[in-house]
């Protein structure tokens, strides 16, 4: 797709309720691109009384209308009629994210978008393939377990992945035959407005997904704390993840499942193969979407006989990327999403280099980019265990690198006390990498790779403060609905 005017982009306005969209009364919220920095659009700060009406139309439509009882191959076609208007409707999609969001046009089309369709596609599949259990009981009886929607699901999604996080949640809340209320970030509000919107043309009844805006504080915590809310899907900070989960507690006891925050290592070994490869794992595996991504292999922990050469590479590569306007065609580098991001950022760089660590490159924000905030990928060396760069997340393109000699050395410095998100291991020993497999504390272990890929089979999840449960895969499909013990006597 070639380049665009942002300002030449139509948004929708308010929140999508009983598949309308709706203004409220109240308070307004400024929404900035993050490539300049403009303010481009206002959004109403939805309060207790609006997520009210949103969750409230929710539990009555998601009856009313059949959705939460008809046959699950009926929730399946309406799926995928939506996954194919979505992949129609790309190009206005992919502009929405890219103005809105730090994902440039480029990486819109061939990734959020077509993955976004892809994750509703597999959830429309597994609508009516998995049952429940029938157990050895008396022949005179007969033991059971089946499985039901938990009525309406509360999602809140982040800034970074706006869409396709939409669609992971409401593609297996829905297909199991709950409704969704969904609020996405306040600062990337509009392509799940459109997302939804598109819900209800595909055929899901108006009701069952509505999309609520606004603040975490005020939006997230109304929704999070509604008595009609069954369960909670969040996506975002350890922080915010753990508040949710203490307000899910003391308003019914919900169930929550968090995908939190990480701060991966990626373990490379002498005997990984070649240089120029895993090179490129690495720079990937730190700067996709400008390292704002909870995945992000944001540690890398080398072996002494390989370190020079794969650093030499990566000092390479960290010097080649040109930032650009997310609705440039040509841009392949992404600015932070705001300036309290590049603030915090810079700070965290400034003292882990005060605290002792190498700045090899980087270091700093691009010059010249107006009011976005495009941060140099950024490798830092000779950094402690204790360094504020190793042990905080930073959601920015840095790598802190720690070299070591063996692999006892490196299982250590892999720990991490907080965090078990992901882990990348780089090498071609079949051994050293089913030990690692299984010794590595991370809801994700990469071999010999550092992304995903479309087999949205595989669920994504961490251990510790990186969450808990799982996104994606038919365990995200399950935890979807809760089991109820049926036990009937003939
Ligand atoms: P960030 O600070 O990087 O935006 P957060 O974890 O705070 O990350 O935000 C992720 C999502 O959680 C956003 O949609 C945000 O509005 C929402 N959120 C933030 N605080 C709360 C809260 N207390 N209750 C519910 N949702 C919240």
């Amino acid at each position: 797709m070639s380049s665009f005017d942002p300002d030449s982009v139509g948004l929708s306005s308010g929140h999508f309720v009983d598949g309308a969209f709706t203004v409220a009364k109240g308070e307004t919220l400024s929404v900035m691109r993050p490539s300049d920095g403009k303010c481009y659009a206002e959004i109403n700060n939805a309060e207790a009384g609006l997520v009210d009406q949103a969750v409230t139309v929710a539990e009555e439509k998601r009856k009313s209308s059949g959705w939460s009882s008809c046959s699950p191959r009926e929730r399946g076609a309406v799926l995928r009629r939506w996954a194919d208007l979505i992949d129609a409707d790309i190009e206005y999609l992919a502009k929405l994210e890219a103005v809105g969001s730090t994902r440039p046009i480029s990486d819109v089309i061939s990734h959020e978008v077509p993955f976004t369709a892809e994750a509703l596609r597999f959830y429309a599949e597994c609508a009516d393939k998995f049952s429940g259990d029938v157990f050895p009981t008396r022949q005179d009886s007969l033991g059971m377990l089946i499985s039901e929607p938990y009525g309406v699901i509360g999602a809140i999604t982040p800034w970074n992945f706006p869409l396709s996080m939409a669609s992971w949640k409401c593609g297996a809340a829905l297909a199991s035959g709950n409704a969704v209320v969904l609020k996405p970030s306040e600062l990337t509000p509009f392509s799940t407005a459109r997302f939804a919107e598109l819900a209800v043309v595909a055929g899901l009844p108006a009701g069952v997904l509505n999309v609520v805006q606004g603040s975490g504080q005020t939006t997230g915590n109304a929704l999070v704390s509604h008595p009609l809310v069954r369960k909670i899907s969040f996506t975002g900070s350890t922080e915010t993840g753990a508040k949710i989960m203490c307000q899910a507690a003391l308003s019914g006891t919900k169930p929550v499942t968090l995908e939190l925050g990480g701060k991966s290592p990626q373990l490379v070994f002498d005997d990984a193969g070649d240089v120029d490869e895993i090179a490129e794992r690495i720079f990937l595996g730190f700067t996709t979407n400008a390292g704002q991504a909870c995945v992000s292999g944001s540690r890398l922990i080398i072996q002494k006989g390989i370190a020079n050469a794969v650093i030499d590479k990566l000092v390479e590569m960290c010097q080649q990327p040109v930032p650009g306007m997310t609705w440039n065609a040509e841009t392949r580098y992404c600015p932070l999403i705001d300036r309290r991001q590049g603030e915090k950022v810079h700070s965290i760089v400034s003292a882990s280099v005060q605290a002792g660590a190498e700045l090899i490159v980087g270091g700093k924000r691009f010059e010249d980019t107006a009011e976005g905030w495009f941060w140099q990928p950024t490798l830092l060396g000779n950094v402690s265990q204790d360094n504020i760069a190793v042990q905080q997340e930073i959601f920015g393109p840095v790598l802190t690198i720690q070299i070591f000699e063996n692999e006892e050395e490196a299982i250590a410095l892999a720990k991490h006390d907080i965090y078990g998100l992901c882990a990348g291991v780089h090498t071609l020993n079949l051994q050293r990498a089913m030990r690692l497999m299984r010794t590595l504390d991370a809801g994700t272990v990469w071999i010999n790779r550092y992304r995903r890929t479309k087999d949205f089979i595989i669920p994504t999840g961490g251990f510790q403060g990186s969450g808990m449960g799982k996104d994606l895969g038919r365990q995200s499909f399950e935890s979807c609905m809760r089991q109820k013990s049926v036990l009937i006597d003939f």
